[in-house]
């Protein structure tokens, strides 16, 4: 398929709550080819559909390129079942680039998804995977990760986030 443009904050559909897949039909198998050549392309570990501008409940998350025992994977309207204690972990989104913070998350998740095939799943991850899942999961809630930084870090950010916001609303 094709590269997508990834949105970039400042757009305001980042905000959206995105739908759930009723049907994987072409249209979600296309727009899954077209987050894999996206996130390829931007060499990053993963994204959701609304960054590319699609509100349907689906991410992909590719950690191969760090650890060589993953792959890509697809996750099809999600389901957070639960998480565990908390980590501090330095993160970035393709939508706020040059941007890396550290932030508390869950450390461990447990997430049922349906893949690519209409296979219900269910992964438990921990380290980088369920700070993968937990980031791209927010996505489809409308939440940025910024809402995750303490008030302290978001303010001394101000500056670069409002300067993002600026060249994403031009472009
Ligand atoms: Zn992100």
């Amino acid at each position: 398929m094709a590269e997508r443009r990834i949105v970039t904050y400042g757009d305001p559909v980042l905000r959206e709550v995105s739908k759930a897949v009723d049907v994987i039909d072409q249209q979600v198998k296309d727009l899954v080819s077209d987050l894999v050549d996206t996130l390829k392309k931007a060499k990053g570990l993963g994204l959701s559909a609304v960054q590319i501008g699609v509100l349907k409940r689906v991410f992909i998350i590719d950690l191969s390129a760090i650890d060589i025992t993953e792959t890509l994977r697809v996750f099809i309207n999600p389901e957070i079942i639960e998480t565990e204690d908390e980590v501090e972990m330095e993160e970035g989104c393709l939508s706020f680039p040059g941007i890396y913070q550290k932030i508390v998350r869950p450390a461990k998740v447990k997430v049922k998804a349906t893949d690519l095939e209409g296979h219900e799943f269910v992964l438990e991850a921990g380290g980088l995977a369920a700070r993968a899942v937990l980031h791209e999961y927010d996505h489809l809630e409308g939440v940025l990760y910024i809402e995750r930084m303490t008030p302290l870090t978001r303010t001394l950010l101000r500056g670069r986030l409002k300067k993002l916001a600026k060249s994403s609303c031009a472009a």
